[in-house]
């Protein structure tokens, strides 16, 4: 008989040591995890590395992803034997980027993931999800013209498709509403539902990410009336998300994400196996 209760809370975004932008111990975030009574987990470390200047928004090299997913295999197999009442997944977050695609696609054929998030962090060439630049990007750029742009590569990124879930729908508004004040989704109504119904034709999900729930803007990614629209679209896999790249981070606001999904309507969450889904009723 499953234990219903670890059932609910999943986390399906998580970065460790292997990611460029963290150097979590991965038993550790797994402790962390255990003891908020999260049993399904996927790693989701970053494809691409970065430079340490950041002139760059990030780098996709095959061979260099290659070698170092190939490590994270190893360590993962290697923790489910000390983890056995946890399901640990194997994942990863690409990041859009038009001239990495053909490589991205290359990658995801090549590696036995059993996740895949899709992720926008770059509107017109500058990273606005973290780092140096990001609450400046904001600055030269009109609200309009920032949030649509963003959406606009949203849309290009589900239409590559070679995904399973986008990562943090709204991630715009982070360090927009620092500039524009409180993300209002209604505005961006015509944009948004072109993006979650070409989701639904490419049976691509949407996650509930808690990055942001305690910090920045203060909001879960996407606006919960976003999640009512991809109820009424019909979209299918929802999966929830902390997107701790620290120990502190893991695992922490997932509560508080089932409570708003099941607020709006969610009645399922979605695990993954080799890229197949099973759902789990919340
Ligand atoms: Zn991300
Ligand atoms: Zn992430």
């Amino acid at each position: 008989m499953p234990n219903l209760k670890y059932e609910m809370l999943i986390d399906y975004h998580l970065h460790n040591h292997f990611s460029p932008d963290s150097v979590a111990d991965t038993a550790e975030l797994l402790k962390m995890e255990h003891g908020f009574g999260v049993r399904h987990l996927c790693f989701t470390n970053h494809a691409e590395t970065f430079d340490k200047k950041e002139e760059v928004a990030g780098i996709f090299k095959l061979k260099e992803a290659t070698t170092r997913f190939n490590e994270i295999q190893k360590e993962l197999a290697v923790m489910r034997g000390r983890f056995p009442d946890m399901d640990i997944r194997f994942g990863v977050e690409l990041q859009y980027q038009p001239e990495y695609m053909d490589a991205l696609a290359q990658f995801v054929k090549q590696t036995p993931f059993d996740f895949i998030l899709g992720s926008v962090h770059i509107i017109d060439g500058v990273l606005i999800s973290g780092g140096r630049h990001a609450k400046e990007a904001f600055k030269p750029m009109k609200e309009h013209t920032a949030y649509t742009h963003y959406f606009e590569d949203v849309l290009k990124l589900v239409e590559w498709g070679h995904f399973d879930a986008v990562a943090h729908f709204d991630i715009c508004k982070k360090f927009g509403h620092l500039h524009y004040g409180p993300f209002k989704p209604e505005k961006y109504k015509t944009e948004i539902l072109r993006v979650l119904k070409a989701m639904k034709a490419k049976g691509i999900g949407m996650e509930l990410n808690a990055g942001s729930l305690h910090k920045n803007c203060h909001e879960l990614f996407p606006h919960p009336d976003i999640l009512k629209w991809c109820l009424n679209v019909g979209i299918e896999n929802f999966t929830f998300g902390s997107d701790a790249h620290e120990l502190d981070r893991a695992g922490r606001y997932l509560h508080e994400v089932l409570a708003i999904a099941k607020e709006v309507g969610i009645t399922h969450v979605s695990t993954f196996k080799g890229r197949i889904t099973t759902r789990f009723k919340i």
